[in-house]
C-alpha cells in the first residue's frame, strides 16, 4: 500500500500543477486578448487638452492610475455581477502633442471595460475546459497505475495466504 500512497501523492501534485498552469495561461491569454485585439483608447491630455488614441499595448504600459468610480451590483443572466463604472479615469500616457508622459483622461473607459471582460471570460472558459479534460486524463492514467499497484498487492497477499494455507496443512 506504500506504492499506492506514492501514486496518489504524485497524482495530487500533477493535478495541482495542471490547475495552476491553466490559471496562469488564462491570465496571460486573457491579457493578450484584451490588449492586442480590437482595442483603442481615446485619451484626452490633461495638460494640453487635445485628444489622441492609444493602442492596447500602449494602454497596458500606462501606469499611475487616477480614477473615480462607483460599484454597482446587478443581476445578469442569473448571476450576480459587480460592475465598476468610472466617472473619471486617467493614466500617464505619452502625449504626442506635449511630447512627454503626462496624465491623460481615458474618455471611453467604460466601453473599454466591457471590451476587456468578454475576451477574458472567453479565454477563461477555454482554459477551464482544458483544465477539466487534463484533470480527467491525469486521473485516468494515474488510476491505471494505481490499479496495477493494487493488483500487484493483491497477488502478493494471495501468495502469502496460499503459503500460510499450505503451511497449516503441511
Ligand atoms: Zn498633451
Amino acid at each position: 500500500m506504500f506504492l499506492r500512497m506514492i501514486l496518489v501523492t504524485i497524482m495530487g501534485i500533477l493535478l495541482l500543477g495542471w490547475v495552476i498552469f491553466c490559471g496562469i495561461q488564462w491570465i496571460r491569454q486573457g491579457k493578450r486578448a484584451v490588449f492586442y485585439g480590437d482595442f483603442t483608447g481615446h485619451i484626452k491630455c490633461e495638460k494640453c487638452g487635445r485628444e489622441y488614441t492609444v493602442s492596447g499595448p500602449e494602454f497596458a504600459k500606462g501606469s499611475m492610475v487616477r480614477s473615480k468610480s462607483t460599484v454597482s451590483t446587478g443581476i445578469k443572466g442569473g448571476m450576480m455581477i459587480r460592475q465598476r463604472k468610472y466617472s473619471y479615469y486617467a493614466r500617464k500616457f505619452h502625449c504626442p502633442f506635449c511630447k512627454k508622459r503626462v496624465y491623460g483622461q481615458v474618455l471611453n473607459i467604460n466601453e473599454l471595460q466591457g471590451h476587456m471582460t468578454a475576451p477574458a471570460v472567453k479565454a477563461g472558459i477555454r482554459w477551464l475546459i482544458l483544465m477539466c479534460v487534463g484533470g480527467f486524463l491525469i486521473m485516468a492514467v494515474m488510476g491505471i497505475f494505481i490499479n496495477f499497484a493494487d493488483a500487484a498487492a493483491r497477488r502478493r497477499t494471495d501468495a502469502l495466504r496460499q503459503e500460510y494455507y499450505y503451511n497449516e496443512r503441511g
